[in-house]
């Protein structure tokens, strides 16, 4: 595995690359590499011939400067895990490589940015908007690789390339869980030991609902979640909504599309983890 960390050296690797012949792929990361990062790269190597991944803490996508400023870099520990799969190039670029200015562009995402994490997180796509279309224009790749765990950023990032016209295949990746069903995530390892043993509850209560939806409406199954992970004093839903898992617009009834999925996010403390379920085969 080569480490780089300037983007024209990237760029002109991956223009020889391309024109003998090699297929890319791409995983942007932010580090802390876990099992559902190494799932992307290895969904990555049987695709492609050639998997770069990308470690940046992009700053311009975390609108609280605490998390910005919490999130774990542990970069030794990454290439060690990432020296057991297989990567060929590590792109670990510094602030000033991505952001030499300001960047200025706005993007227009429509409806994906008043709700859910759009609406939460004010600013948060843009800047993830500005980061990956950066790392596309250095990575230049045939594919990326992003994980359903971050539901609602991969239909940004869709809508991202529809934008910019690009020609790079979008792939996501289903979500990889601790034993308990807790969705991996760079944040867990931010937990207590307190609230680590607390937070199995919130994809247990996901995987109770794909039951209620037998009995309950979607507007009581809503409650239903709520309620259930409120009753723990570690934990606060800051919202679940039940979406058409196209468009993501809200639906009201069970039967008003097939494709339905149910996305959380839930405060634990300072920490803020997110989760989603699907209510369809
Ligand atoms: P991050 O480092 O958190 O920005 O994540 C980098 C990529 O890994 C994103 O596409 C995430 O959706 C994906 N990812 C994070 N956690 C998981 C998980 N538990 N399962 C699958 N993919 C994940």
């Amino acid at each position: 595995m080569k480490v780089v960390e300037n983007r024209n050296e990237l760029n002109n690797t991956v223009a020889d690359l391309r024109s003998s012949g090699r297929s890319i792929g791409f995983v942007p990361t932010m580090g802390a590499l876990h099992e559902g990062h190494l799932s992307l790269i290895e969904c990555s190597n049987r695709e492609n011939d050639i998997t770069i991944v990308s470690i940046f803490v992009n700053p311009t996508q975390f609108n609280d400067s605490e998390d910005y400023k919490r999130y774990p870099r542990i970069i030794q520990d990454d290439i060690k895990k990432l020296k057991r799969v297989k990567c060929d190039f590590l792109f670990t670029p510094s602030k000033d490589e991505m952001y030499p200015d300001e960047d200025k562009r706005e993007f227009d995402f429509g409806n994906l940015e008043s709700i859910m994490e759009g609406a939460h997180r004010p600013g948060h796509f843009r800047g993830v908007a500005l980061i990956v279309s950066k790392l596309f224009e250095i990575v230049n790749p045939h594919r990326a690789y992003f994980g359903e765990k971050d539901f609602q950023q991969v239909a940004i990032i869709n809508r991202l390339t529809k934008l910019l016209n690009l020609d790079i295949k979008i792939v996501s990746c289903p979500i990889m869980r601790e034993k308990d069903g807790l969705a991996m995530s760079s944040r867990n390892m931010l937990l207590s030991t307190e609230q680590r043993d607390n937070v199995s509850i919130i994809s247990e209560t996901l995987f109770d609902s794909l039951q209620k939806k037998k009995i309950l409406s979607i507007a009581e199954t809503k409650e239903w979640v709520i309620r259930k992970i409120n009753e723990n004093p570690f934990l606060e839903v800051e919202y679940f909504e039940i979406v058409d898992s196209e468009t993501l617009n809200s639906v009201n009834e069970w039967s008003q599309v097939v494709k339905i999925t149910g996305c959380i996010a839930v405060q634990v403390g300072n920490i803020r983890l997110i989760d989603n379920i699907r209510f369809y085969s």
